[in-house]
């Protein structure tokens, strides 16, 4: 990794870590963050001189907030160090054998909820603040008391006692209260986890006892009044004190039993009304732990197994069918809803026909979906069929204008061919407004709906002609939205040929080779004159790194159409720009001789070889006294081995744009 990718790494990671934490709604699973997590860690291992005090690895949670009082922790409430493998369970037994040579170890369940602590005097609950970033969190008090498992005065009064626990809602509450907002039309809680942190802080507590939330606790974090020596044991007390303890916390010195258990934790999942992200190993003998010690962030003497993505049954109900715009006729499963990694899940892909046709799936079918490395689930297979199953087809007609459909025999996707279907036309304008492309602010499926249902627009190139009185009178629309639709429709104009292509949805054409086209050709006249020979040949390849024979053919196709060239032309009289500032050519490296080995961060090695030759310089294949430079990227091999032996200059994809964008003394 470079330094500039590690960079916007962390940029990403803080992104995605506000999202969670500060504004309980997450853009990707915990899977995939902690994936990232990992890249990061791998990276920071390896160049300790990039880790600066921004990066997620350093600190605990996210921002604190202003809302409630702050509380300042005297026993600090740490994060655990995340492990994902059994060999690195084992090697954290390694790491504690160096202290003991039969160390105890408790295993419990990680409840996917947030961390709290509850402070009692003299046997009252007098406070009870999050975790917020470990030192400092915020005083929920008032929250907390609507909690009906939170004992509010203990069995016995001890002095002074501080425990810590994780409020979760429980997920039999979850989807009672997910069912209740569907119906009222109401967005939907992403995940359990966080309809339990947003109701934790929430200013009025009664919103609060409505999320009916409920806390396991799992740590003693001080105590006068008794001494305690194990984490068991402390645990026990707990129990007595009137705590509802974390459901279990068995003790073992074997550490394969530390394992198994593990496992076990895993397989009884689906029996808990509360959903966990993994189960935590710790060391049982309290002094141990103060010799074994910690770091800044986490105990060493414990570690969180997080499981892989969890796999789940349910039954498939229907298969809709969504009409793209290109006409792509999608069917989308939609099933008994589950949870999967904490989100509840009801519907899923079934890309194509083929799809269906090799996994035999039939409605009524019971089917196995998890939700994999990303945030959207996916069927992996039909565990059982219903009674009387039916092989499922696509309908051969569009389920939005009832034509035909034709499945191109190339091709895996069934098409709507018709040109006026509305379905096709109405996704055709929300593309064309989308954030990549036009970015027109205001004009999102349901405006689209409206325009095209009225006849007010037909196809993209109309939005440009709309006037604002066309739009006041509909139902939502006021004055003031409708001048800052056609306020932000007239400043679309402006963005260029690389995103109105993109945005005129020209199949196979995407954001990227719509780029490298804009940039090549600078104009639409010039695209309204090509063939595919100009762009591609059998002999000689692409012309244009990045832009091959299937987008060449489609391109060409599109410009051909009648239709297609009429809207550039009427998107040409409403003053729309139909120019990109073509890309610069020039001489900085005439004269040098360039090989390029192992992958580039961000281009592909043939992409790297035009803008070398674009630029007056030459790609050979392999390496020479007669090289000039090693263009290197990540796992080269030989010819680094080579270029180093005979003393050439070894440059990054970064240099060379660097050289390609100043001059050089080379
Ligand atoms: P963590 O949540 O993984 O682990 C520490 C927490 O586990 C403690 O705060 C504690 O409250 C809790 N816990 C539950 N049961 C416990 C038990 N029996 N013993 C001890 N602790 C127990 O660590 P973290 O640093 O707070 O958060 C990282 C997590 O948040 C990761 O799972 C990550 O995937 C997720 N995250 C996700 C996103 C996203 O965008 N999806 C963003 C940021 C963080």
């Amino acid at each position: 990794m470079q330094q500039n990718e590690y960079r916007q790494l962390v940029e990403r990671l803080n992104h995605y870590s506000k999202l969670y934490y500060t504004l309980d709604a997450p853009e990707i699973s915990d899977f995939e963050y902690d994936g990232l997590m990992q890249q990061l860690k791998a990276a920071e291992a390896e160049h300790p001189e990039w880790v600066t005090a921004d990066s997620p690895t350093q600190r605990i949670g996210d921002a604190i907030y202003t809302t409630f009082e702050k509380v300042t922790h005297t026993v600090q409430m740490g994060s655990l160090q995340d492990v994902f493998s059994e060999e690195e369970l084992w090697a954290f037994h390694e790491r504690c054998l160096a202290f003991t040579p039969v160390p105890a170890y408790t295993v419990e369940p990680k409840i996917d909820g947030l961390s709290v602590s509850l402070e009692y005097r003299d046997g009252l609950l007098v406070r009870g603040s999050t975790r917020g970033n470990g030192l400092i969190g915020e005083d929920v008090t008032l929250n907390l008391l609507t909690i009906t498992d939170i004992p509010k005065k203990l069995t016995r009064p001890l002095p002074y006692l501080e425990v810590r626990g994780e409020v979760y809602m429980p997920l039999s509450v979850f989807k009672e209260l997910v069912t209740q907002q569907l119906e009222n039309e109401e967005e939907p809680f992403k995940n359990p986890r966080n309809a339990a942190a947003g109701g934790l802080r929430q200013k009025d507590p009664k919103v609060t006892a409505e999320r009916k939330l409920s806390i396991f606790v799992f740590n003693v974090q001080q105590i006068e009044g008794e001494t305690i020596s194990t984490h068991a044991g402390s645990l026990d007390l707990l129990k007595e004190l009137g705590f509802k303890v974390i459901p279990s916390y068995p003790v073992y010195t074997d550490f394969q039993k530390v394992v198994d258990e593990i496992r076990s934790i895993n397989a009884r999942r689906g029996e808990n009304d509360f959903d966990i992200d993994g189960a935590v190993v710790k060391i049982n003998d309290l002094s141990l732990r103060e010799q074994i010690g910690s770091t800044v962030k986490f105990p060493r003497w414990a570690v969180a197994f997080k499981y892989p993505p969890e796999e789940k049954e349910t039954v498939l109900r229907d298969i809709e069918i969504q009409v793209g715009r290109t006409g792509a006729l999608t069917p989308t499963a939609v099933f008994d809803s589950i949870t999967l990694a904490g989100t509840s899940v009801s519907r899923a892909t079934l890309h194509n026909q083929d799809f269906i046709t090799e996994k035999g799936i039939c409605i009524g079918d019971t089917l196995l979906v998890r939700k994999a490395g990303e945030i959207i689930p996916e069927v992996l297979k039909v565990v059982r069929h219903g009674e009387n199953p039916v092989p499922y087809q696509i309908p051969d007609t569009c389920p939005v204008c009832g034509s035909k459909t034709v499945r191109d025999p190339d091709e895996a996707v069934i098409r709507c061919i018709n040109p006026a279907c509305p379905a096709t036309r109405k996704r055709s304008i929300v593309h064309f407004a989308s954030r990549n492309a036009m970015d027109i602010e205001g004009l999102g499926p349901a405006m689209v709906d409206l325009l095209v249902d009225n006849g007010l627009v037909q196809n993209c190139a109309d939005l440009y002609e709309l006037k604002p009185e066309q739009l006041t009178g509909f139902e939502g629309v006021g004055e003031l939205s409708a001048g800052n639709l056609i306020q932000a429709i007239a400043e679309s104009k402006n963005r260029g040929l690389a995103r109105l292509l993109f945005g005129l949805g020209i199949r196979n054409v995407g954001e990227k080779a719509a780029q490298l086209i804009a940039r090549h050709y600078g104009s639409a006249d010039a695209l309204m004159e090509l063939t595919v020979d100009d762009l591609w040949t059998k002999k000689g390849g692409s012309v244009i790194a990045g832009v091959g024979q299937v987008i060449a053919e489609s391109l060409v196709e599109s410009f051909s159409q009648p239709e297609f060239r009429a809207q550039i032309e009427q998107l040409r009289k409403n003053g729309v720009k139909l120019t990109e500032e073509k890309a610069e050519t020039g001489d900085r490296l005439t004269g040098k001789t360039f090989v390029i080995t192992g992958t580039l961060p961000s281009m592909s090695r043939k992409e790297a070889q035009t803008l070398i030759e674009q630029n007056g310089g030459k790609v050979t294949a392999s390496v020479s006294k007669k090289t000039s430079f090693l263009l290197a990227g990540e796992d080269a091999g030989s010819k680094l081995q080579k270029a180093q032996d005979l003393g050439i200059p070894v440059m990054s994809e970064a240099e060379l744009m660097q050289m390609i964008g100043s001059e050089t003394d080379r």
